[in-house]
């Protein structure tokens, strides 16, 4: 098992380009009767390489995206389900201000930060989600309750967060969202758009995800973000739409994405992954090469992770043109 940890490992850097000298690890899953313990862990689909920033600042991605992996796996060595494993991991990288979500998110056009989170259970397709919180400490515990204390997919908003606070979760000021480095950001974002110039790609770097498989065999996927620098008029993203931007079943495969959101909706780019491996019997990493070459095609740009029951995983899947070390993955 602990080579296997070590291979998840590098799939938690891969996502953000960290292991392109680091070549391909053996995907297949242990060779023995129960399912592998799996979980893969994302920070977004931008660069830690070191065009894209400080060793320093690679050195705490690092230790973040480690903690996550490590707090996830716990949960799962423990016998623990997949669904508790990803909303463990999400739950240290929400509260970590190095990551667009939780306490990092990035700020609105307005100078706000509105959170979007989702979380999906593989064994039977529940799923939970809220949009547009700006007062709800970890919007993936907010998802999970929806998905488990109501009877509804998607809360939004004022109703979310009064719901959270029904639900007894931490609930915060709006300034405990603010950092400097975001800050920064919605300025430069401001800047640009005043002089009508196209908003960088980083604008929506940082998102979090979690995929995982139990000892049970059972899936589940989570997304959490701030959404895009400078976004507007109560613009929700994909994390949390199912089957956009989060997805998981046990008949197919569990999927945490990120990226340009408006395309990962009109793709629905979760779920396509899914559905070429439940119905088309796709191999997992094609399946989502596939899709994100579709995704790319529309003008989008974004990566994902993905699992299936078996154990068998996809990543490295990302277009984000500046990530070092990118590979190509467009099938033939
Ligand atoms: N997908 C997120 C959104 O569009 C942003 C990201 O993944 O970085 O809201």
């Amino acid at each position: 098992m602990a080579k296997f940890t070590y291979m998840i490992l590098l799939v938690v850097m891969a996502l953000l380009g960290a292991c392109q000298s680091l070549g391909e690890v053996d995907k297949s899953p242990v060779a023995d009767a129960s399912p592998p313990l799996v979980i893969l862990v994302h920070g977004g689909a931008g660069s830690v390489g070191p065009k894209g920033m400080s060793k320093k600042d690679q050195a705490a991605y690092r230790a973040a995206l480690g903690l996550a992996l490590d707090t996830g796996y716990a949960v799962l060595a423990k016998g623990g389900r997949s669904l508790d494993a990803v909303q463990a991991a999400i739950v240290t990288m929400e509260n970590n201000p190095l990551f667009n979500a939780g306490k990092g998110a990035v700020f609105t056009a307005e100078g706000k930060n509105e959170l979007d989170s989702s979380i999906m259970d593989g064994r039977n397709r529940n799923a939970g989600a809220v949009a547009g919180v700006t007062i709800v400490k970890n919007p993936i515990l907010a998802a999970r309750a929806v998905m488990d204390k109501s009877p509804h997919v998607m809360m939004a908003r004022d109703g979310a967060e009064a719901f959270a606070k029904e639900q007894g979760l931490d609930i915060v000021p709006p300034s405990y969202f603010f950092t400097q480095k975001r800050w920064d950001q919605l300025e430069r974002a401001r800047a640009r758009a005043k002089a009508k110039a196209a908003l960088p790609a980083s604008s929506h770097f940082g998102t979090v995800g979690a995929v995982a498989l139990d000892a049970d065999g059972h899936i589940a996927a989570g997304t959490s973000t701030g959404g895009m620098t400078y976004k507007r008029f109560g613009r929700i993203g994909d994390s949390p739409i199912i089957g956009a931007g989060t997805y998981a079943s046990d008949l197919s495969c569990a999927v945490s994405a990120t990226g340009w959101g408006e395309f990962f909706i009109r793709g629905t780019a979760a779920r396509d992954i899914c559905a070429r491996v439940q119905w088309n019997h796709d191999d997992i990493q094609e399946a989502a090469d596939l899709v994100l070459a579709d995704l790319e095609d529309m003008g989008g740009t974004g990566g994902v992770l993905a699992l299936t029951p078996k154990g068998t995983y996809a990543f490295f899947v990302y277009n984000t043109n500046d990530v070092p070390g990118r590979k190509n993955r467009r099938p033939e």
